[in-house]
């Protein structure tokens, strides 16, 4: 069991992040924000696949004129990423977005931050300090490590937000390296109450980026740190980063959704094609929205054993396998019908 960190709850829109609650979990648009079109398709898209807060670029004032229209048709919480101009910030908060990220390498002027801070403090918006290894402060000591000047970074905005009195605050300090991330994090969860955003930054392909993204985000969340998570990919599809974050925390018990398939790597001992067989049941798994373990093994002489953790599972053998449920066989069917009656066992059981 993981003992979380309890950090201080802030509410995004109508989220609460922090406390002991559940991991959030976040993405990010990669449409150009002034199409308000294809932005909206997006988040429903985002939506439809779990994402819980979606965060959108907005580089220029056109963009942040489009948001009032995206804000109209998500129905998941909408962050602002701004870097450079605070007039963006402002126009953003304008506009009804529900929080703010903010990079302090690149707003770097306090009179500037405050007029940002006073806006969000008006409207209740929380504003996250986004600190990225690969663009901290100008004035941050060079001679200094990463994870120094990384901290240091975060802890010069915070500071400068706290005494403004502003306290909806949420932290993150991302690097692509995932000991630099790891250290990071681990050194600002000793130094403030704020709820942490994690995410391995520019994480690569989904394949590399998946791996990177589950060794730094678990390492992190295994030792209770973390409120809500990005997995950071280079894909067309942002749901793939949804649903790598659901994997990492549904591998660290940390969230439910929907199921889990266990499938054996198969070895010597099998005598059928387990590879086809995983892939047809993960395939007819997809839109199985209740929390369900499902084994696919490639024999019976192992199989149900291995997997007693399943609550349902077909092991194969010859030309035919079986269904069992928590390692108890319960019926022999011909390998043809093993999908099929797999698919009858689980809809009974979740009906
Ligand atoms: Fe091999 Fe059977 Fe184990 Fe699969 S379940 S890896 S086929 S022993």
């Amino acid at each position: 069991m993981i003992k979380r960190r309890v950090s201080r709850i802030i509410r995004v829109g109508g989220i609460d992040i922090g406390g002991a609650g559940p991991v959030i979990v976040q993405s990010m648009t990669k449409t150009d924000t002034r199409d308000v079109k294809a932005t909206v398709k997006q988040i429903r898209q985002l939506e439809a696949c779990g994402c819980e807060i979606v965060r959108v670029a907005v580089p220029d004032l056109d963009a942040s004129r489009s948001l009032v229209d995206i804000i109209k048709y998500a129905k998941i919480p909408v962050i602002a990423d701004i870097h450079f101009d605070y007039r963006l910030a402002l126009a953003a908060i304008d506009a009804g977005v529900d929080g703010l990220r903010l990079n302090p390498g690149n707003i770097e002027d306090p009179d500037k931050i405050a007029m940002i801070v006073r806006a969000a403090k008006n409207r209740r918006i929380p504003i996250r300090v986004g600190v990225n290894a690969g663009s901290l402060p100008r004035s941050s000591n060079k001679n200094s490590s990463i994870v120094k000047r990384m901290v240091k970074a975060a802890m010069a905005e915070i500071r400068l937000l706290e005494s403004l009195e502003y306290d909806l605050i949420k932290v993150s300090v991302k690097a692509f390296d995932v000991p630099t991330t790891v250290e990071a994090y681990q050194a600002i969860a000793r130094k403030v109450p704020y709820p942490l955003h994690l995410g391995i930054t520019e994480a690569g392909l989904p394949k590399s980026g998946s791996i990177r993204s589950a060794v730094g985000l678990g390492i992190l969340l295994f030792q209770g740190i973390g409120d809500t998570i990005r997995v950071s990919l280079t894909t067309a599809d942002p749901c793939q980063e949804v649903e790598c974050a659901y994997e990492i925390l549904k591998s660290l018990k940390l969230r439910e959704k929907g199921p889990v398939l266990i499938s054996c790597p198969s070895c010597g001992r099998s005598e059928t094609d387990i590879v086809k067989l995983a892939e047809d049941v993960e395939e007819r798994l997809q839109g199985v929205e209740k929390a369900i373990k499902v084994a696919v093994m490639g024999c019976v002489v192992n199989g149900p054993g291995e997997a007693k953790d399943a609550d349902v599972g077909i092991a194969c053998g010859k030309g035919k396998g079986v269904i069992f449920r928590k390692g108890e066989r319960i019926k022999t069917v011909n390998e043809p019908d093993l999908v099929e009656t797999l698919m009858v066992e689980i809809g009974d059981m979740l009906s």
